[in-house]
């Protein structure tokens, strides 16, 4: 069994906080973050990691290499353990939600660094026995449906394709293209061209990166040649981009602004949904109150069903909080800070994808 991780991260003032003369109403000491309100009030949250990354002169400042070491590294354990791993990001638009996964050219975040990391395990396992294989998917969830990120551009249908459910493999998206890839760069440029298709799109839809979630897939194969047994362990990774927060609470808006809104709502409605009904079903294993089963709505939203397998259930899952620093954000921010707190409550049980004699 093991807890979901849970790590809160906090940028550096951006220009227009400045501009508005906001204050950094976030402090972090070890594990514990502190919001403070307008009347000087603190609330104290504890996380498994809480990362300073607003100020670079601070000598706790943490790096993005900080943070792929803390937890990029983790997932690279387990996938080659045979175990599924998946991380989100979740906070409100700006609050470094993508800069903490895909990072910038000079400042790459975890999912270029776990790629990389990968290859060069499998360069330096030196086991002439065991035979790798990666395969890489890139999907958007928009308005409650699923768009290839790595579809060539030429008759690309965006936001077409099905979710189902495989007896034994679970939650798949039907026609969803996979890409075998040999190398680094081979990863690097379908990373590169699926960011491009998702900016692409932003123009066009009023800002569709915030309304959208983004899904990088790794499917990791290691076939065992040790014995005369052979056998094959299979690792789903999954690096998720959630859209913004804000988009869980109320909104204003009205026509097809409140259908957009509407349907972001569901997805990442449910996963609060999910997040809490999970810690809850934790809290009665512990108490071994396993009569009160509790009934976890995965299928309410295609956000949830497909990461079913990541969310309490047969994964290492790691949560990434990021908030800003500032106290024009107060409420957001305080928000997000409950929301990791309750995801920290959740107990999973991963097991190994062995599949042995394949
Ligand atoms: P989100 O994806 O949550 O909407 P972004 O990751 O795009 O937010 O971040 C918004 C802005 O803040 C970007 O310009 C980004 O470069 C900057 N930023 C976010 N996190 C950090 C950080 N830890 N250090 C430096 N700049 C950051
Ligand atoms: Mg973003």
């Amino acid at each position: 069994m093991a807890s979901v991780k849970v790590a809160v991260r906090v940028r550096p003032l951006n220009k227009r906080e400045r501009d508005m003369k906001a204050k950094v109403c976030i402090h972090m000491d070890g594990k514990k973050t502190t919001i403070t309100n307008l009347a000087g009030e603190d609330k104290d949250f504890s996380y498994d990691f809480s990362y300073w990354s607003a100020d670079s002169s601070d000598r706790h400042f943490s790096t993005q290499e900080q943070v792929f070491e803390d937890l990029g590294t983790d997932v690279l354990q387990a996938a080659f353990e045979g175990y599924n791993a998946c991380i989100f990001a979740y906070g409100q638009t700006g609050a470094g939600k993508s800069y903490s996964m895909m990072g910038q050219q000079t400042a790459p975040g975890l999912i270029p660094r776990i790629c990389q990391g990968l290859y060069s395990r499998m360069q330096a396992s030196g086991d002439d026995k065991t035979e790798f294989r990666t395969e890489v998917s890139y999907l958007e969830i928009y308005n409650e449906k699923v768009g290839d990120l790595l579809r060539p551009a030429k008759g690309r249908e965006k936001f077409n394709l099905k979710v189902r459910e495989h007896p034994k493999e679970g939650p798949y998206v039907q026609d969803l293209t996979k890409h075998v890839v040999k190398d680094y760069d081979g990863i690097e440029t379908l990373m590169e061209e699926g960011n491009t298709n998702r900016t692409v799109a932003s123009t066009n839809m009023n800002d569709e990166s915030s309304r959208s979630h983004a899904i990088f897939t790794i499917l990791f194969t290691q076939a065992k040649f040790h014995t005369d047994m052979p056998s094959e362990t299979v690792s789903k990774i999954h690096l998720v981009d959630l859209a913004g927060s804000e988009r869980a609470n109320s909104t204003g808006a009205t026509g097809s602004r409140l259908k957009e809104g509407a349907n972001i709502n569901k997805s990442l409605v449910t996963l609060g949904t999910v997040i809490s009904a999970l810690a809850e079903a934790s809290e009665n294993a512990i108490n071994r109150d396993a009569k009160k089963k509790l009934f976890i709505p995965y299928r309410n939203s295609v956000l949830t069903w497909l990461l079913k397998d990541s969310l309490g259930g047969n994964a290492k899952t790691i949560m990434i909080a990021a908030i800003s620093p500032a106290d024009v954000n107060y409420s957001e921010t305080l928000s997000t800070l409950r929301y990791a707190n309750r995801a920290k409550n959740i107990i999973n049980k991963p097991t190994i994808n062995e599949d042995p004699n394949v």
